[in-house]
């Protein structure tokens, strides 16, 4: 869009949040943020210069001191604040994402859920940062650990879960007692400067929570600055891996989660109907723009043929349309520009092959023919030398590929690179327990297609879908924004006479 367009369309401009108040872009460089639906311009956002990143950073700087001296029960009690506050707001924040995003509006509910989960857990840290004690290790010498918070640290996070990935980070983060500065996607921002302003109502002190928007401008700026001590990251593998090396090369703590191709297995003693239903909410739902979205159904022995009978009608059926109209069940896809690129996909399957038995190119909504739409793609005989079967689409085409046995099918899931989440339909509890120990996925489902794990758990893919050690959130995103440090401790009384030259040993 042209300057002058902009100016006369008079779209809103997103603000950044910094120090406890929401300010404008400095830079002359912006982002439009479309309505997907209207598929046109409905706002702007600023694309930070480094010197508006170093604005953030300095204002997490200031004010990490006083924030981690705070009592863990005081952080916790603004965490209590701030859950009711999102409880309040709920169907506000889910309407600001359907708007941005394009996902229908009951799972854009359900995506708040899950962000206000993470702030349920946080709201146990203090007695998440209780760490050990021993008593008497030596004469009169005692041991413990603390943990202790990093500092100003930052988070970066993808379009498609413009709420729940940001509080995957900065719940958790913060309450541990650091202060951080979160840079969303370009591509749907409100929501995390609404989350910004609930967080200081909640009684969060300026600068402890700081939204900074951007590109790859801002992320290099985080990157490169020495005050931010760890990076979290969601997003695409290629960025991922890209993060990870850059923010480690510079000695800094970072977790990196990338893409995913997460298959679905269904055995032949599956209940079909059962694994039919999974399938289509898990690789429709959100339009197929999730990290944990079943892109590969993996068909076993002879039920393929009639798996494929039945997916056919509820592919064509899917109800798509505004996010906003109660039935909808799949909205438009985030940008033009990644219809696109989903659509380019759909024609390499073609090209190379694979059998299109339902294309939802060309798909098109009364009312909003502008927008960002594409219909339900299903793809059979699907191999592994196709560009479908490897790449990340991130979009509504589910791709079947046919193997002979359980063995194959659990050798195709382990030779491929991404591995983020997996799950197997079956009524046997011996293929199930076979299946979650031989597997090389970070998230198992057992017939439950779509595996996130909950807020006290922890949520993490395994090779090039998670760079770093930590995965997010739980008991790993503690650990994560913690520095765990031992005490050993006697007093004078205690102490003998004398140097001693040996290793000390309990005596
Ligand atoms: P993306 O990688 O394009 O962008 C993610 C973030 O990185 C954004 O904030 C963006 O501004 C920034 N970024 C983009 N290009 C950059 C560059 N060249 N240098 C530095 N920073 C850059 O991802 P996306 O399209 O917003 O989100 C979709 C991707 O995220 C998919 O690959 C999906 O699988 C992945 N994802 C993964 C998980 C997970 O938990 N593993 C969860 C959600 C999404």
């Amino acid at each position: 869009m042209s300057e002058a367009d902009r100016s006369s369309a008079r779209v809103r401009e997103v603000m950044h949040f910094i120090g406890g108040r929401t300010v404008s872009g400095a830079g002359d460089r912006f982002g439009d943020v479309f309505n997907p639906v209207e598929g046109r311009v409905a706002a702007r956002v600023p694309l930070a210069t480094t010197t508006e990143v170093a604005a953030a950073v300095a204002a997490a700087k200031a004010a990490f001191p006083a924030w981690a001296e705070t009592a863990p029960i005081k952080r916790a009690r603004v965490m209590f604040n701030f859950k009711q506050l999102l409880d309040q707001h709920h169907d506000e924040l889910a309407e600001l994402i359907t708007r941005e995003h394009g996902k229908v509006f009951s799972d854009a509910k359900g995506e708040v859920m899950r962000g206000i989960e993470v702030v349920e857990f946080a709201c146990g840290i203090p007695n998440l940062l209780k760490t050990d004690f021993t008593d008497q290790i030596g004469g009169g010498i005692d041991n413990w650990n603390l943990r202790q918070p990093l500092g100003v640290v930052a988070g970066i996070t993808p379009f498609n879960f413009p709420m729940m990935v940001p509080c995957w980070m900065f719940p958790i983060a913060i309450a541990c007692g650091n202060t951080f500065v979160l840079k969303p996607s370009e591509r749907d921002p409100s929501a995390s400067v609404r989350l910004a302003e609930l967080l200081k109502e909640a009684g969060l002190p300026d600068g402890v929570f700081n939204v900074v928007h951007g590109d790859k401008q801002a992320v290099d700026a985080l990157i490169e600055h020495e005050d931010v001590a760890a990076l979290s990251f969601v997003g695409s593998t290629p960025i991922a891996e890209y993060i990870h090396r850059e923010a480690s090369r510079r000695g800094k703590r970072v977790q990196a989660l990338g893409g995913a191709k997460n298959h679905l297995v269904v055995m032949p003693d599956a209940d079909l109907d059962q694994a039919v239903d999974a399938l289509i909410g898990a690789a429709y739902g959100s339009a197929g723009e999730r990290c944990m979205a079943i892109s590969v159904a993996v068909a076993v022995g002879h039920i393929a043929d009639e798996l494929v009978e039945k997916l056919v009608p509820r592919v064509k059926a899917l109800k798509i349309k505004n996010g906003m109209e109660a039935d909808a069940e799949m909205g438009p896809l985030v940008t033009g520009a990644h219809r696109e690129k989903v659509a380019g996909y759909i024609e390499s399957g073609v090209a190379q092959g694979a059998k299109l038995v339902v294309d939802g190119r060309g798909h098109t909504v009364a009312g909003a023919e502008a927008g960002f739409f594409l219909g339900g793609t299903l793809f059979d005989n699907v191999t592994t030398d196709m560009r479908i079967y490897q790449e990340e689409i991130f979009g509504p085409v589910l791709a079947i590929v046919r193997v002979p046995d359980f063995a194959s099918a659990v050798a195709l899931i382990n030779a491929h690179e991404f591995a983020n989440g997996v799950s197997c339909y079956t009524t046997d509890g011996g293929v199930a327990r076979a299946f979650a120990r031989q597997i090389q996925v970070g998230m198992v489902g057992i017939n439950v297609p779509i595996p996130v794990p909950m807020a006290w758990h922890s949520f993490g893919g395994w090779k090039r879908s998670l760079f770093g050690d930590h995965h997010a959130y739980g008991e790993e995103g503690v650990r994560f924004y913690t520095r765990y440090k031992s005490v050993m401790q006697r007093w004078p009384d205690s102490i003998a006479k004398g140097a001693e030259f040996t290793m000390p040993v309990a005596k």
